[in-house]
């Protein structure tokens, strides 16, 4: 198998190659290793280096996606791990579920997400997806396959939600899907002057929604400051079931040589937007993939940011830090005349994650996305991440292409657990450039 294995952010592109799940299977049983070792690569969702491995080989998940089993009075779904979420929601609608937790786009496995134990819109109430999972076999480099869940292999169970696939292949899972009315949302629009009244009001918007996530227009300027749009919705009662599988009608179809989204179409843009959606009823019916997905209706919009690439910077910060930290950082994001086409806030709950290594912990976290222009960008980012970590928070892993060693450590402190777990065999571009950094 010879194709492009690119992460999203683009930053690091090359020709990669990658072996199927079988013939890593083989391998390991014949024990015949090459060196550099082995990482699974899911759909390649994953902003950084996480998902890549260049000293090694990767192991590509997508040609494995059976449905294993699926009940429909509990709701429990057994899958091979390259299934993408997408086609577990079409599933699940055909019984009236959905995923109990979804990132911002369906084209991610089954595998990647417990990998990374993602988080959607709806953190606090239902945690990260690794808190839905009950049980998944994991193929090591000895040739074993684990079975793991919270009471058998307990330990491994936890270093692997979450664990960036250091552990091993996740070759399948039981997860739980979640009854809903119907898969269509009835959205909440509210308009915020400042980031002091989004503050005001994210608790009780958390409190009375299923799901909650905020829009910054970070280019407004003078009383428009941190001025935003609060997005909050739950399902519809007896709504619709229907699954689209249309993909985006829109497409970039190349790279662009520069970025398209420079300061003034960025500035007229989140103008327009913030006006448009700001008079939108203040609720109304939204279909599940433009209240889930907006960005996947898009396809390759990543290739809007050039040929240079994309870095995405999220943070997390404890609750009363964020509240003064938060505006800081977005006021560094300015004067550094970086321009951010993604800036979103959203509130995490307590609900802890079973994962050693889970990114999202109770606060705020902030996501901010700009075309790589080198190191103006990359002093950006570090600044971010000092402004992060003095404050108590973390930087999450799997969006990131550059953070420090330090940065990292600081921000998970249990790292060495997830050492302790790792498989031998397994590594990653990034788990070399953060934990094991200085060790090598
Ligand atoms: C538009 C967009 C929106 C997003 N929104 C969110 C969001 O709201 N919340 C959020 O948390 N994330 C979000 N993400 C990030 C994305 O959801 C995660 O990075 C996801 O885990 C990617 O899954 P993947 O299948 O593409 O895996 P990859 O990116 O290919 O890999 C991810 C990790 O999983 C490991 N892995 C993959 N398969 C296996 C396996 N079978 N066994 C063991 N390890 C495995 C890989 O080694 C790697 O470490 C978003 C990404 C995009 C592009």
């Amino acid at each position: 198998m010879t194709k492009s294995y690119n992460s999203f952010g683009m930053i690091d592109r090359h020709q990669r190659a990658a072996i199927s799940v079988e013939q890593a299977r083989d391998i390991f049983v014949r024990q015949s290793f090459e060196p550099g070792g082995f990482l699974a690569f899911g759909n390649g969702k994953s902003y950084g280096d996480s998902c890549h491995n260049d000293a090694g080989t990767l192991v590509d998940m997508r040609g494995s996606e059976q449905l294993i089993e699926f009940d429909v009075k509990t709701g429990r779904l057994t899958a091979q791990a390259g299934m993408m979420l997408s086609t577990i929601i079409e599933i699940g609608a055909k019984h009236s579920y959905f995923l109990p937790v979804t990132p911002g786009t369906r084209f991610v496995t089954l595998g990647g997400a417990i990998a990374n134990d993602v988080h959607g819109k709806n953190h606090h109430r239902r945690g990260t997806f690794g808190c839905h999972v009950e049980r998944f076999e994991l193929l090591r480099s000895d040739g074993s396959i684990l079975v793991c869940s919270p009471e058998v292999n307990a330990q491994c169970f936890k270093a692997t939600i979450g664990g960036l696939g250091l552990t091993g292949i996740i070759l399948a899972a039981t997860i739980r899907l979640m009854k809903v009315g119907s898969l269509d949302v009835v959205e909440r629009i509210h308009p915020f002057k400042n980031l002091e009244e989004y503050f005001s009001l994210a608790v009780q918007t958390d409190i009375e929604n299923e799901y909650a996530v905020a829009w910054v227009d970070q280019l407004a300027s003078g009383a428009n400051v941190g001025r935003g749009i609060l997005i909050s919705g739950s399902h519809a009662d007896n709504g619709n079931f229907a699954v689209s599988k249309k993909v985006g009608k829109l497409n970039i179809p190349f790279d662009l040589p520069v970025s398209a989204l420079n300061y003034p179409s960025l500035k007229l843009f989140n103008a327009a937007y913030y006006n448009l959606k700001g008079r939108q009823q203040r609720s109304h019916h939204s279909g599940y993939q433009s209240f889930f997905y907006p960005l996947d209706q898009v396809l390759n919009w990543n290739r809007l940011y050039g040929r240079s690439g994309l870095f995405q910077h999220q943070s997390v910060l404890p609750d009363e830090a964020a509240r003064s930290v938060i505006p800081m950082m977005l006021e560094a994001t300015r004067e550094a005349g970086q321009s951010s086409f993604l800036t979103v806030l959203k509130r995490f709950g307590d609900i802890t994650s079973p994962g050693i290594l889970s990114f999202p912990q109770a606060g705020y976290t902030l996501t901010v996305d700009f075309p790589n222009r080198s190191a103006r960008t990359l002093n950006l980012l570090a600044e971010l991440d000092r402004m992060t970590i003095a404050n108590g928070g973390r930087v999450n892993p799997y969006k990131d292409q550059r953070m420090e060693a330090e940065v990292f450590k600081a921000g998970f402190p249990r790292w060495e657990e997830l050492e302790k777990e790792r498989d031998p065999a397994f590594s990653s571009n990034f788990w070399r450039r953060t934990a094991l950094a200085g060790a090598m």
